[in-house]
């Protein structure tokens, strides 16, 4: 998969901005930049040391391009393990094209997406758990999502993902010592062993496996639906969480026909909000479509606002909507809103003993700043980083098939099935570790994990 081209791209946003810089790696980097940059020490290049900033002038034909800064990485001290020269430019679309040009007439190619950090990888600077980190780190936009990926990129998995292949290895020689001594009086003692390490094992794996569903939600945010009947302010509600207009507000009863997404940072967790049609009987066509999208946004959420007016309570039709709503892994929030209209004639809300209910005036900022604050507290996943959290459905899935396989191998020992066939069950679930981390890898897996990176990275 590696190639010996030297491969160039802009590693900051395309567009204008004060500077930009431009990278290129490879074994012609530095010979290629020093036929196009003119030192302003008239230094010869490439026999400066690694890790230097000189200033100097791109040329072409003979002109002057750009005053620019140009610093060395001398291979392997070097993000990709190459020699790699990076271009700081200012920031013009004209001069980032006209230096990545002239760079191709002279023989480097444009980088594909991740290529840097792909080659990182096939130069064992990361492995591939690291370098997937690293696009995540990119691509982290809130406080949970940026730690869980530090965490990934400074080997907290990877290390337990080599201790537990070390407890596997150890694992499968005690199986062949097993194998040898066969005929003897050792195999009893050496299965209750085995019993105890591979439950251990197990609890290791289904740890990991489990912490996925926090670790996808850190990352990807967690999806809050707000619902209830229209006029109940879900619009107003969405509308002063993000204090903008975002969704229409009306009087007129099913003005919120589509749903509305957004997302939100509460406390470094990101949240997923979606505004939904009012649930209500209805002949309008378009806005029963509404609703039916209002349900399967609730399907999918991990937290319901169910909103409801302080004035217009109907219980028979909130527990009605509500126990259709319910499932094991959905929050359900009641929420009495207009509460600064109140009058005393409100249905009592006994009935709805079961649920805490929460009482906001939507319009009210200080009112919902406390629907925020119990949202953080509804979230119990944010417990403190203790253990690794997995994040990637990659490596999720690779662990649950290292468990399925390490199951195998104790539903084997309880049969008492021979060590050759359990090692063949062991060898498999280390190799499904060993996909996390690169060790076993193929070019399409790769090919899909890279081209998901940018340009640049
Ligand atoms: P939706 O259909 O559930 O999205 O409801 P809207 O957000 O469009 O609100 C319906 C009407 O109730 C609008 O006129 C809002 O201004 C009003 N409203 C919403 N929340 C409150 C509140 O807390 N207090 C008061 N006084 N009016 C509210």
């Amino acid at each position: 998969m590696i190639n010996e081209d030297t491969i160039i791209a802009l590693a900051t946003p395309n567009g204008i901005g004060a500077i930009s810089l431009i990278r290129v790696s490879g074994k012609n980097s530095i010979s290629t930049t020093e036929k196009l940059f003119k030192n302003k020490r008239n230094k010869k290049l490439s026999i400066q040391k690694t890790h230097t900033v000189h200033l100097g002038n791109i040329l072409k034909d003979n002109n002057e391009l750009d005053e620019v800064l140009v610093t060395l990485f001398k291979k392997p001290h070097s993000y990709t393990g190459e020699d790699i020269v990076e271009i700081s430019c200012h920031g013009s679309t004209y001069i980032q094209k006209e230096i990545i040009d002239l760079f191709i007439d002279n023989g480097v190619r444009l980088a594909n997406p991740g290529e840097f950090t792909l080659r990182s990888f096939i130069n064992g600077k990361m492995d591939l758990n690291q370098a997937e980190a690293v696009a995540d780190l990119i691509a982290s936009d809130n406080e949970s999502a940026h730690k869980l990926a530090i965490q990934h990129m400074k080997s907290g998995f990877s290390n337990d993902l080599k201790n537990l292949r070390d407890e596997l290895l150890h694992f499968s020689s005690m199986i062949e010592l097993e194998l040898d001594f066969s005929q003897e009086d050792v195999e009893f003692i050496e299965r209750v062993e085995f019993k105890k390490l591979i439950n251990k094992i197990i609890n290791e794996l289904k740890n990991l496996i489990d912490s996925f569903k926090s670790g996808n939600v850190l990352k990807n945010g967690i999806s809050v639906a707000i619902a209830g009947k229209p006029n109940a302010g879900k619009s107003s509600l969405l509308n002063t969480l993000f204090n903008e207009d975002k969704a229409i507000v009306s009087e007129i009863p099913g003005t919120t026909r589509d749903s509305i997404e957004d997302s939100l940072i509460i406390d470094g967790i990101k949240f997923r909000f979606t505004d939904t049609a009012g649930l209500r009987e209805t002949n309008d066509i378009i806005e029963s479509k509404g609703i039916e999208i209002t349900k399967e946004k609730i399907k999918n959420a991990r937290i319901l606002i169910y909103l409801f007016d302080a004035n217009d309570t109907n219980i028979k039709e909130i527990k009605k909507d509500i126990d259709s709503f319910k499932r094991d892994d959905l929050q359900i929030i009641l929420v009495r809103n207009k509460i600064d209209l109140i009058n005393n004639n409100s249905e009592l809300l006994d009935h709805l003993t079961n649920f805490e209910i929460f009482e906001i005036s939507a319009n009210d900022i200080y009112s919902v700043s406390k629907l925020k604050n119990k949202l953080i507290n509804q979230i119990e996943i944010l417990s403190p980083y203790t253990e690794t959290i997995v994040s990637n459905s990659r490596h999720y899935e690779a662990l649950s098939k290292a468990l399925e396989s390490i199951l195998e191998v104790k539903q084997g020992l309880e049969n008492n099935v021979s060590g050759d066939l359990l090692s063949v069950d062991i060898r498999n679930s280390i190799k499904y570790l060993a996909e996390i981390t690169g060790e076993i890898t193929n070019d399409d897996v790769l090919g899909n994990i890279f081209a998901n990176f940018c340009i640049g990275k």
